[in-house]
């Protein structure tokens, strides 16, 4: 039997994971999540120790998926959607930093678009449909997706950014593609973005569009989401019965809704720690059990987590068995106690980034960027007792992502990768917009 997926607002008939994939959100504005949690056996997760990183995708995917796409056609999806290594550096005893850095686009966000780009595109030819894509970004997904998708002629991207919180280099990876790539530059914050995207989608009127979303309100993204949790404690364990720490610099949420998935299936985890930089209403959240979002978020040096207020909040609030509705008001309150058993949340601020990559290079002669920096800066701070086993912190960009604050700070510049080389000479080509869903609206339905 396939798994089926239900709405976070429960007004929506249960649909299956090409339905979920296609939509994106739910017409009731809720966020799709799979009814029943699939699991692995801890023989299954032990057995991953001597397998590729696209071997171990495929096993979890299939876990999902199997009822939904041929064998065949998942492993060939797996196998090319990660082609390019996964590091697990040792930077001191049993502490590890997994750098999700080595995609084409140079950020974490790879490990979703290129698989979701393939699962889109396997359905869609199966239907005969055409789709366009809105996407909101604080700065990496919209180059992951654009990077992802380029190209593909059923499918057109159209990408959201805040004008003034990207880098320079994350708006070029964006806007030097053309082709089926539209990127727009809005006055306002990344949530704007965000919340342009979601009146879309459930504007009747913009029906004939088709548009999904690629961002990790879509539940195609948290699935390839789960993938590195499992990859890094199989290749990391050193005994039966031990448990992993994982540190995870967050901002939409959607990267440790992952990793509480890898959990559910049957993944060792002895604590997540949600690493947030000073948007912090999360942590705040989890140790008062009051929500306030963050309006406007703040803007920090980890920019792509200037968030304040995460969207798939909904989801981890469901995991623990309550309910919250799109505006951040919590409809049913969730299991505090064991969400604070299960989870340690920090707010870090733009000094104790610096702080971190300065001792860190300086110490480890470990070079971190802003986000890293803030999921290290947690591991560190963590209370005393959860981290004296195995330990592993996301590195969520390459750090020549982030050439000027790395520069300040430890005076060197990082190499650039291969994927980042020859930007700077690339045209660009993006519209600029106020922050006002009227004119948003006009924009798409020209042409
Ligand atoms: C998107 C992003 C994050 C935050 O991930 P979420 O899934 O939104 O929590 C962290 N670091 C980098 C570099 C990112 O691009």
């Amino acid at each position: 039997m396939a798994i089926k997926y239900y709405s976070t607002n429960n007004s929506t008939p249960l649909v299956s994971f090409k339905e979920a994939l296609i939509q994106g959100l739910a017409p009731d504005k809720g966020l799709f999540m799979p009814v029943e949690i699939p699991k692995l056996s801890l023989k299954e997760i032990f057995a991953m120790k001597e397998k590729k990183y696209w071997e171990i995708a495929f096993i979890v995917a299939k876990k999902f998926l199997q009822d939904e796409v041929p064998e065949e056609e998942l492993e060939r999806i797996c196998k090319e959607a990660y082609d390019f290594e996964v590091p697990l550096e040792k930077v001191y005893e049993k502490k590890y930093l997994m750098r999700l850095d080595r995609g084409p686009t140079a950020s974490f966000k790879d490990f979703a678009a290129r698989m979701m780009s393939r699962l889109m595109q396997f359905f869609l030819k199966q239907e005969g449909k055409s789709l366009t894509i809105l996407t909101a970004t604080s700065g990496d997904t919209g180059s992951a997706v654009a990077n992802a998708f380029f190209g593909l002629d059923n499918i057109k991207i159209v990408i959201l950014f805040p004008k003034e919180e990207v880098s320079e280099r994350q708006r070029k990876q964006m806007t030097t593609l053309g082709n089926n790539i539209r990127a727009i530059a809005v006055d306002g914050k990344f949530d704007d973005c965000q919340e342009l995207a979601k009146q879309a989608f459930v504007d009747k009127k913009l029906a004939k569009l088709s548009l999904s979303s690629a961002n990790s309100i879509n539940f195609g993204r948290l699935l390839p989401q789960t993938v590195y949790y499992f990859y890094a404690y199989s290749k990391l364990f050193e005994r039966k019965g031990e448990k992993a720490v994982f540190s995870v610099p967050s901002g939409n949420f959607g990267d440790i809704c992952g990793g509480l998935i890898a959990k559910n299936m049957g993944l060792p985890v002895k604590k997540f720690i949600i690493a947030t930089n000073e948007n912090n209403e999360f942590p705040k959240f989890l140790n008062t059990g009051k929500y306030e979002k963050l309006t406007p978020s703040r803007k920090c040096l980890s920019n792509a987590m200037n968030v304040g207020h995460p969207s798939n909040l909904v989801r981890l609030i469901a995991l623990y068995n309550g309910q919250m509705d799109e505006t951040g008001k919590i409809v049913k309150m969730p299991d505090m106690k064991k969400m604070n058993e299960e989870i340690f949340s920090i707010s870090v601020s733009d000094k104790e980034t610096r702080q971190t990559i300065r001792r860190t290079y300086n110490n480890y002669n470990t070079i971190l960027e802003p986000h890293g920096a803030v999921g290290w800066f947690a591991l560190q701070h963590a209370p005393e007792g959860v981290t004296t086993g195995l330990c592993i912190s996301f590195e969520t960009a390459h750090p020549a992502k982030f050439p000027e604050t790395i520069n300040q700070v430890i005076a060197i510049k990082p190499n650039l990768p291969k994927s980042l080389e020859g930007l700077e000479e690339k045209k660009e080509q993006f519209k600029e917009m106020a922050n006002d869903y009227a004119e948003f609206k006009q924009l798409l339905l020209k042409k």
